[in-house]
């Protein structure tokens, strides 16, 4: 019998887990991220000890070296997180374990972790967005997942941005008010004083965090045509808010593109994640499988 290991590699945690399927997890860990030495270490005595598997996939947070041709394959890159500045993670990996690997964003991984067992089923183009910490975004098109010249980084995305009705500066490091840096759950905390979890029922807080969030999602629809698109996240939890981000799509849109799916059907075209929060490590195990 063949099995897999997946890693949702995390900038806080990274979940590994051995098995072939959501209904088939043998054994399971989180375990928090703290140097590359230290939580390589780990994740290898968990899957050594859980094993034999026969291939390991590892959705990473980055951004991360896709280009199979490159030495740094398998490395984080340019990350402000200490430490893990051009960090090896697939390459080592996959010497100690002796196994194939194959190695994505951690967006991509739980896209094509939803492809196969969740939300986005029998599509071959779509995207998965995640609004919490940061903002990321994964691609599948043409049934792949999205690389290119680097990979996407959909929480980069440049929105308009009123400073007269928001004149919070943002907190992208590198954009200041990109996507992420108006639309995170840190943004939210920054502008706002306190957390979202902390801001329930706060009317003006939400209308503006759905604004943002469909500006970001109708620039995906116009530039990928995805036939659906799943949107998870810590932030996204908030009531009420997946409803009122629908509505504002369909008011961006403004019934250019002529189907239900961006007007009538919107509650199906816009949907949360069915893995809920095992879609990246599921999205592992899946990228896993299509090297054995
Ligand atoms: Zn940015």
């Amino acid at each position: 019998m063949t099995v897999f290991g997946g890693i949702e590699a995390g900038g806080t945690k990274w979940v590994c887990a051995v098995g072939t399927g959501p209904e088939d997890i043998l054994a399971s860990v989180a375990i928090p991220t703290a140097s590359p030495d230290e939580t390589i270490d780990r994740a290898h005595a968990f899957l050594s000890s859980a094993g034999p598997i026969d291939a390991l996939g590892i959705g990473c947070f980055g951004p991360v070296d896709l280009d199979p041709g490159s030495p740094t394959w398998g490395y984080v890159t340019t990350t402000p997180k200490p430490g893990w500045t051009r960090a090896d993670v697939a390459q080592r990996l996959g010497k100690r374990l002796s196994v194939p690997v194959a190695f994505d964003t951690d967006v991509n991984a739980a896209a094509v972790g939803e492809q196969r067992w969740g939300a986005a089923r029998g599509l071959d183009t779509f995207c998965y967005v995640t609004i919490g910490t940061g903002i990321g975004g994964g691609a599948v098109v043409a049934g792949k997942p999205v690389h290119g010249l680097v990979h996407p980084e959909f929480g980069h995305l440049r929105i308009p941005h009123d400073d007269a009705v928001d004149p919070f500066p943002g907190v992208c490091p590198y954009h200041g008010d990109c996507w992420e840096g108006l639309a995170s759950g840190p943004a939210i905390a920054a502008r706002w004083g306190k957390p979202g979890e902390q801001l329930a029922g706060e009317d003006a807080v939400w209308e503006l965090e759905a604004r943002y969030v469909a500006l970001g999602l109708v620039s995906a629809i116009a530039v990928l045509s995805p036939q659906r698109i799943v949107i998870g996240g810590g932030v996204m939890e908030a009531p009420g808010l997946l409803g009122r981000v629908r509505e504002r799509v369909v008011e961006l849109v403004g019934g250019y593109l002529d189907t239900p799916a961006l007007e009538t059907a919107i509650e199906d075209y816009l949907v949360p994640p069915s893995l809920g929060a095992r879609a990246g490590v599921l999205g592992a195990i899946a990228l896993a499988s299509a090297l054995a």
